[in-house]
């Protein structure tokens, strides 16, 4: 039997794993990535994609933080492409009002956060594995940004 690309891919993945040496060609260094937010010492936020649903009422969405020398199959090269994460207050998704959001037993964030805050309803729920769960959508500022969204 011949291995399919993704069996490939997953081989070269473990071998970078377990050698630090093998990538696949398509993998992109968060440091070279158009998608990835640097903010301090080699640390940054991976801006790639949407919140997904939440389980409770006005989570707020926290995007990953990862290493520059982290890398992915999902990255664009920056000086390759225009692509950019879009900013929620330009979203077509962003579903937000003048007053913002008055949150449900949070207290996570100050209250102008949340006054510039809206959820996103990029996503739909995805399934989960227990019966009669609740979706809710996440919440984000106004100045995240992500590369899911689309502009108004
Ligand atoms: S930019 Fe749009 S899709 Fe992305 S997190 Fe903000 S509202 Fe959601």
């Amino acid at each position: 039997m011949t291995a399919c690309s993704s069996d490939v891919g997953l081989s070269a993945v473990r071998g970078s794993a377990n050698m630090g040496m093998v990538r696949p060609e398509n993998f992109v260094q968060c440091r070279d990535c158009g998608l990835w937010e640097p903010f301090d010492h080699g640390d940054g936020r991976c801006r790639r994609h949407a919140p997904s649903a939440a389980e409770t009422m006005d989570e707020v969405a926290h995007w990953p933080l990862t290493r520059a020398e982290d890398s992915c199959g999902e990255g664009v090269l920056a000086a390759n492409s225009k692509k950019r994460p879009i900013p929620c207050r330009r979203c077509i998704y962003w579903h937000h009002s003048p007053t913002g959001i008055e949150p449900v037993q949070r207290s996570d964030q100050l209250a102008d956060w949340w006054r510039r805050a809206g959820r996103c309803l990029r996503f739909a729920p995805w399934p989960s594995a227990e019966p009669g769960g609740r979706a809710f959508r996440r919440v984000s500022h106004e100045d995240d940004s992500c590369s899911d969204g689309r502009e108004t």
